[in-house]
């Protein structure tokens, strides 16, 4: 049976909430990084303890056992998103790690003048930057799925744009207007192309069940510190025929098997795109917010979310001046919300919204300019969930909106 998400048990979990200095504060800024459990502090803490060495190379039993904490921890992650093999599964430093992994050791040398790149507006700079430089490089073009008025990606002309592409390369859900995108048809397109697929899924693995193996996606990428876990440590999947036909990313110790003065060669799948001697804390510490996170189940983590969503766009929407970004249907929706108020700037009402009721959200372009010139915007202010949130801090956030405009004389 898994265990009741009451979120004001859970908060409990999180030592950060019983600090006397953040006791009451409201965190809504959980796309950017939630907080991390009790479970995953000591878990890192143990490692440190007790199970300390470097991994791979000891003989010893510290090293072996080490190792083992590593190693299980991929088969872990291999397990939650239900990849087929471990052999899968490459640990990164987080999805911007993971997704510069696909374009340098993927795209660079697959990549000609003439190839074409498709991406969407509603990419983050990490899934737009990395397919930029590498199109710079190769002579490859690059070109974006428009994002319609009500914050869907427009697939009127789907095939179209996908016709000749070598690469498709799409956020799971957006960061901004929290749409979840349907990954399964966007993956069929792609291959009824011959174009390889990478997903960004920064913003859903953390938030609902995921299955790549059943989604058929070449990539997908995520971060750690996003779901519970530590920050530095990331994932990503890889297709084995893909991961088995590419070469290392990074050169150094680990990703050998032979080195000699005039050449190397390379180590297995995944250690071969691992370099160096990697972050097992980070590991440890992604394992354990599995296993936490695992207690709830991902559906009834993903079903609080989205009844937190429903209720804060219920209130929110009902606050004068309030412009709201991202599909009216919250179960098209990740569980974040990003907005305007009147012509208050975002940072200034980040602030105030901090200062006057301990609510943290984020305030700017998050990290995807490109789709708020799209909406005509230059910043917006966005609150998103995570298990510990409850309703009461939704209404906290729609009263402290309405104080706001109060608060900054707007008439
Ligand atoms: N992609 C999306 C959709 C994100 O929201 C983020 C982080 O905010 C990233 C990529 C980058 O993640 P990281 O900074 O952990 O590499």
């Amino acid at each position: 049976m898994p265990r009741r998400l009451d979120p004001r048990e859970v908060r409990e979990d999180f030592p950060i909430f019983s600090d006397p200095k953040w006791r009451d504060l409201i965190y809504l800024d959980n796309a950017a990084t939630t907080q991390k459990p009790r479970h995953v502090i000591e878990a890192i803490a143990d490692y440190y303890s007790r199970r300390n060495a470097n991994v791979h190379r000891g003989v010893y039993e510290l090293s072996v056992e080490a190792t083992e904490l590593y190693e299980r921890a991929r088969r872990k992650v291999a397990e939650f998103i239900k990849a087929r093999s471990w052999r899968e599964i490459v640990f990164t430093r987080g999805t911007t790690e993971s997704i510069n992994l696909v374009a340098y050791s993927w795209a660079l040398r697959n990549l000609k003048r003439g190839d074409k790149v498709v991406l969407t507006e509603m990419e983050h700079h990490s899934n737009i930057v990395p397919w930029q430089t590498v199109c710079g490089l190769t002579g490859a073009s690059l070109s974006y799925i428009p994002v319609n008025e009500e914050g869907y990606l427009d697939l009127s002309e789907l095939d179209k744009c996908l016709k000749g592409a070598k690469l498709f390369a799409f956020t799971y859900a957006s960061n901004v207007l929290g749409t979840i995108n349907p990954v399964g048809e966007l993956v069929k397109a792609a291959r009824e192309h011959g174009a390889v697929t990478v997903i960004d899924a920064a913003q859903y693995v953390p938030h609902a069940p995921v299955d790549v193996a059943g989604i058929g996606c070449d990539f997908l990428a995520f971060s750690g510190h996003k779901m519970c876990g530590p920050m530095g440590i990331g994932v990503l999947y890889g297709r084995s025929e893909l991961l088995e036909e590419m070469e290392p990313f990074q050169g150094g110790g680990e990703m050998i098997r032979e080195v000699r003065l005039d050449g190397s060669s390379w180590n297995e799948v995944p250690w071969k795109f691992e370099a160096g001697t990697p972050n097992v804390e980070g590991a440890v510490g992604l394992a354990a917010a599995i296993d936490y996170l695992s207690e709830f189940g991902m559906d009834q983590i993903r079903s609080h979310e989205l009844r937190l969503t429903e209720r804060a766009l219920e209130l929110m929407a009902g606050v004068p001046k309030i412009g709201l970004v991202g599909p009216e249907n919250p179960k098209d929706r990740c569980g974040l919300i990003s907005f305007t108020l009147a012509d208050v700037h975002p940072h200034d009402l980040a602030e105030f919204l901090d200062a006057k009721f301990r609510i943290a959200v984020r305030a700017g372009h998050h990290c995807a300019m490109p789709l708020h010139t799209k909406l005509g915007l230059t910043a917006t202010t966005r609150a998103s969930f995570y298990v510990y949130n409850h309703e009461g801090e939704v209404e906290v956030l729609a009263r402290a909106l309405r104080e706001a405009l109060t608060y900054f004389m707007v008439s």
